[in-house]
């Protein structure tokens, strides 16, 4: 049955409807209220103050109608409530006046005002209501009101298998679940609390379900390779490369190299998530892996989303494990032609061991020999897409993601539910935390004067400008420009101040930050371009100019490019706003916690930089306040899996459908 089939659709309907989202009966029936309205009719004599209330009774004066300039309309009467008589004041809703007749017995919704024994209405409801009452209320559009809405999907609701039961039957049976058929009802025309609940259960089980019965079987397809390659790495030779680490690693930084050697080590190709707060060392158990898989005969690729970061790895790397003379190469936007060519070359005979680089890796010119892993850095900032070209560049890809994006668990669980997660909580060392504190314009003098400390002691700074250059010049926003004078006029231009930005030629940027890594420069004034990853010890302060623009997400990463020694470092957030974000910056340290703050402040559309993917719209159920049910079907979904992924899910039609659907588009 389609949906202009249905009684009560019209060709504008029709177009109302779609608008909002719903293009089958399907999506019709599951058109959820956002909300109920719920009256609960009292006696007037038993109100003690002010309060909205709802009365039932009859018109027992003609209704008076009045238009003034200053109120449009009024509509006074007596009413007869079941045990007194009130008067009833109706403010700018003339067209009642029309219906409001004599003796008509019709339900008011208003705040009572006791001593002028006055009932202020807000609502009209032109029939009685003697028990208590509940109205769904959806979202609506000018071409399907409320009425229309409502009309259609109790239509529907009356039409023979319309609504199939999804899930196994056995999940039904050990849930003692309803039916979908009443609980679908029963949101829309709620009876009572208990069936409510009920149905409420019953329908965020079964959306979470299927979400997690994607994800889970995602996961379990993507480890299956026919074939795939086992990569002996020893404990030798992992603590041999551990060994030429120039630091201690700390014991989350162990236990992820356990759990990478152990996917190495297996059948499965894998495909792991090294989930780490910024700062907590992730770039060191990408390089380990890295060397781990050269020496075991594979070439490795790093995919890093900017030229500053790749650099950076580049030359940590060359740095780091000299001793090992490897062959590694880096391939930017900006590596010229005949460089090139010749790392293309090298990759194809096998002469390179590890690539890095931005996007320009992922080009199909680049071919490998015998590419064995893959890790992207700062994985949030690519898409899908990208990070799957990768993956296709070899046989036998094992990849790994790095991100500083802290999330909490159950979105962790959701958007990353195919993968394996390793997390990193755990700080290097002796690491203190960053001293936040917001300042306003006029404090400024102080705030060049806790930077110039910093300077003294020999440390360097990090000044983050909102805007490369203020074109409009009127704006408040502080650009590249205005900031250096405003820092030169203070600090009486005894410091070096280098400038950049996205926008300047690699080779400038280069110079740049091998400058301020030098220590040759004591100011790195930059747009945001140092958020990911830029890596300098000697830094210990960080100032951001209008710091109510950046999202808690940005703030945190740039916080991030300090506090990276065992000294006490400072971030200074320059703002004549205040704002909660800013709060929630001086109030933790913890990525963790900020990222719920986030959430919160936020809602759930955008977390911290990841958008939720089409995926994740949920129609009923919430993935952050559903974290029971969420865990819930995540292990009931793996076992359904694993007890029917040999028989290809034949006794479950519904589901051999989403499998056969899902791995279509995969
Ligand atoms: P992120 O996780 O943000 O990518 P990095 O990998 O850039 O962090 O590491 C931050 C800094 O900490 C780097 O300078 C790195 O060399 C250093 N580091 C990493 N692990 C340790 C450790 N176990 N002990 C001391 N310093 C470490
Ligand atoms: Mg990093």
């Amino acid at each position: 049955m389609e949906l202009k089939d249905i009684k009560g659709v019209g060709p504008k309907t029709l177009i109302g409807l779609n608008e909002l989202g719903i293009n089958s009966v399907n999506d019709l029936v599951r058109y959820y209220p956002y909300r109920y309205n719920i009256y609960k009719p009292i006696n007037v004599t038993d109100i003690i103050d002010d309060s909205v209330v709802t009365v039932t009774g009859s018109v027992v004066s003609k209704p008076t109608f009045f238009r003034s300039s200053k109120i449009k309309s009024i509509i006074r009467f007596r009413f007869q409530t079941a045990n007194s008589i009130i008067n009833v004041v109706l403010f700018n809703q003339p067209y009642l006046s029309k219906l409001l007749t004599l003796n008509r017995t019709i339900t008011l919704v208003g705040k009572y005002e006791v001593l002028k024994n006055t009932l202020v209405v807000n609502k009209v409801l032109m029939e009685p209501i003697y028990n208590t009452s509940i109205e769904p209320v959806y979202h609506t559009n000018s071409d399907v009101k409320r009425a229309t809405l409502i009309k259609c999907i109790n239509a529907s609701l009356l039409l023979e298998n319309i609504i199939k039961e999804t899930l196994p039957d056995y999940i039904n049976q050990k849930y003692e679940f309803l039916d979908t058929l009443s609980a679908i009802k029963c949101i829309h025309n709620p009876i009572n609390t208990e069936t409510y609940k009920k149905s409420l259960i019953k329908l965020k089980y079964e959306e979470l379900f299927d979400f997690m019965f994607k994800i889970n079987l995602l996961k379990f397809k993507n480890q299956i390779v026919d074939n795939f390659a086992v990569k002996n790495i020893t404990k030798e030779m992992l603590d041999e490369v551990i060994s030429l680490v120039p630091f201690t690693l700390t014991n989350d930084q162990l236990d992820t190299m356990n759990e990478i050697v152990e996917d190495f080590n297996n059948l499965k190709r894998m495909n792991r998530l090294v989930l780490g707060d910024v700062g907590s060392g992730k770039t060191i158990v990408a390089f380990l892996s890295m060397i781990l898989n050269s020496k075991v005969g594979y070439q490795s690729a790093m995919l890093a989303p900017t030229e500053v970061l790749a650099i950076q790895h580049f030359e940590n790397f060359k740095n780091t494990f000299k001793s090992l003379n490897m062959n590694v190469s880096l391939l930017t936007g900006s590596t010229s032609r005949e460089e090139k060519n010749n790392i293309l070359n090298g990759l194809k005979t096998g002469e390179i061991d590890i690539l890095i680089g931005t996007h320009a890796i992922l080009e199909d010119k680049v071919e490998f020999k015998n590419l064995g892993l893959v890790v992207t850095d700062e994985q949030h900032r690519f898409g899908v897409n990208q990070r799957n070209v990768l993956k296709n560049k070899g046989r036998f890809v094992d990849v790994m993601y790095m991100s500083a994006t802290p999330i909490p668990r159950t979105y962790a669980l959701t958007i990353y539910g195919d993968m394996d997660i390793s997390l990193i909580k755990e700080k290097p060392a002796g690491r203190k935390e960053i001293v936040t504190k917001a300042y306003k314009f006029n404090q400024i003098d102080k705030v060049v004067s806790i930077l110039e400390e910093e300077l003294k002691n020999g440390h360097q700074a990090y000044v983050v400008a909102p805007l490369i250059d203020d074109e409009e010049e009127t704006s408040e926003l502080n650009d590249l420009k205005r900031i250096k004078s405003i820092l030169e006029e203070y600090l009486s231009n005894k410091y070096k101040i280098d400038i950049l930005h996205g926008k300047m030629k690699s080779v400038d940027k280069d110079k740049v930050i091998n400058n301020f890594k030098d220590g040759k420069s004591n100011i790195l004034l930059s747009t945001t371009v140092i958020e990911v990853g830029v890596d300098v010890k000697n830094a210990t302060c960080i100032v951001i100019f209008n710091a109510e623009r950046f999202g808690l997400a940005t703030l945190h990463q740039l916080r991030g490019r300090v506090g990276r020694n065992e000294l006490e470092s400072k971030c200074l957030l320059l703002s004549d706003k205040e704002t909660d974000r800013l709060k929630v910056m001086e109030e933790s340290n913890d990525g963790f916690y900020i990222s719920e703050q986030d959430l919160k402040l936020r809602g759930s559309g955008d977390l911290f930089g990841v958008r939720q993917h089409g995926d994740m719209v949920f129609k009923i159920a919430n993935i952050f306040k559903d974290q029971k049910i969420l865990l819930q079907c995540k292990k009931d979904s793996e076992e359904f899996i694993n007890n029917n992924i040999e028989t290809n899910f034949r006794e479950y039609p519904h589901y051999k459908e989403v499998v056969e659907e899902l791995l279509n588009s995969h």
